[in-house]
């Protein structure tokens, strides 16, 4: 079993290393307190007897050497940095879970026959370059040494400049994986929603990282008076966006209520004035689904939906995609071995699609891939509020480590 007092540890140690904040955790990728967050992990995976490695870009590795050294790795972890004021186990969550594993491993005198490499990434929240998943994207290649010039900071640092102090001192592998020295890749991460919890299941297995469409609507009518122009005379966009989001939100209620999520996060009306009837009307959508169909379903309603609002309003709705994200497919073999070792241990499962993105999504790119979903407290993520229980991480890490062991004998 996966020891509490061990996990509670880390978690409260990492905690406290934070820039200051409004009672969260900010850890920025590859700033000095990141560096201090790193080097608690690092003093951890050598207690532990493992190698470490740090590559170029600041993603670090705990190495177990397996009795046949020359198979492809077992890889396990996820983020260690923040978003500002975060809360104390988004990312952090799967870096200690994986390295627990490795602690009970040595514990029990196991030896893996394949490495076993435990996995702390940077960046993935893309806070201090804006760009997500950072770390994962330059150990596939997505991201290369050109992208070191072109990345800049908020003070116009560039990432190789940043990369320079950041690694001062340390000696760095290249960051760029053959996909050949990779078995498979675990992250375990909370659930960042309230479905695990309410449901009371101790696991969750996610099948897909969902698709997302991302578009504009932009409704033009005619601006007039408050006062002075009858209701049946107006072209309202205004009124007439109102409808639309009402009519879409009751649509995507009504058919995909579980399948499918809606929202609308912005919306504006211009000139914007109590007193003048609205001439535009902007919003956005994002919708989401682990089944790309659903979207595409979704977006074609929208576009019929614009044809009735013209007619309806008298006014023009333009519909622009502004971008398109195909779902991402967990591995099924590594998913249904997760399912049976859980069963084995006497958990409650539940399957469900991942509407954030994760380092899981980059790395399914180059090998097989799956998640391990943990319950969080009322969902509450991104914030000082975010909360898992001891119980239900040791839970998490029991299953990480079985599939593990099962997985070396494959
Ligand atoms: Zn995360």
């Amino acid at each position: 079993m996966a020891n509490q007092n061990r996990l509670e540890q880390d978690i409260e140690t990492l905690r406290n290393i934070s820039d200051p904040c409004d009672g969260g955790v900010t850890r920025i990728g590859l700033t000095p307190r990141y560096r201090q967050g790193v080097n608690y992990i690092k003093a951890q995976m050598q207690a532990v007897g493992l190698t470490i490695r740090e590559d170029e870009v600041g993603n670090v590795y705990g190495i177990m050497q397996g009795t046949h050294p020359t198979l492809p790795s077992i890889i396990s972890g996820s983020h260690l940095d923040t978003v500002k004021n975060a809360g104390a186990f988004d990312g952090i969550a799967g870096v200690v879970c994986a390295l627990e594993v490795a602690r009970m491993l040595k514990e029990q005198n196991i030896q893996l026959k394949h490495n076993y490499e435990v996995v702390a990434f940077v960046e993935e929240e893309g806070t201090h370059f804006g760009t997500v998943l950072l770390g994962s994207r330059y150990i596939t290649g997505e991201l290369n040494e050109v992208d070191k010039d072109r990345l800049r900071n908020d003070e116009g640092q560039t990432l190789r400049q940043i990369l320079q102090q950041y690694s001062t001192g340390v000696t760095t592998i290249s960051a760029k994986r053959d996909p050949q020295t990779i078995k498979a890749f675990l992250e375990l991460h909370d659930e960042q929603g309230p479905v695990l919890e309410a449901t009371k299941t101790d696991i969750g297995i996610v099948d897909n990282i969902v698709a997302i469409g991302q578009l504009v609507i932009t409704i033009t009518g005619f601006a007039g008076h408050a006062g002075t122009v009858p209701m049946t005379m107006r072209q309202d966009a205004g009124i007439a966006g109102c409808q639309f989001v009402s009519h879409l939100n009751q649509y995507t209620l009504r058919k995909y209520a579980e399948q499918a999520t809606l929202t609308v996060g912005k919306f504006s009306l211009s000139p914007n004035s109590a007193n003048t009837i609205p001439n535009q009307c902007t919003f956005t959508l994002d919708i989401r689904s682990g089944d790309e169909k659903i979207v595409h379903n979704i977006i074609k309603h929208v576009s019929s939906l614009a044809l009735i609002i013209n007619d309806e309003f008298n006014v023009v709705c333009e519909v622009k995609q502004v971008s398109f994200k195909d779902p991402v497919v967990m591995d099924s073999g590594l998913r249904q071995l997760l399912q049976a070792t859980a069963e084995d241990l006497g958990l409650s499962v539940r399957h469900l699609n991942s509407g954030a993105g994760h380092d899981a999504m980059i790395m399914s790119g180059i090998c097989p891939t799956a998640m391990i979903f943990i319950p969080c407290y009322k969902g509450i993520t991104h914030h000082p509020d975010e909360n898992v229980t001891w119980q239900d991480m040791a839970k998490g890490t029991d299953v990480l480590f079985n599939t593990i062991i099962q997985l070396d004998k494959k």
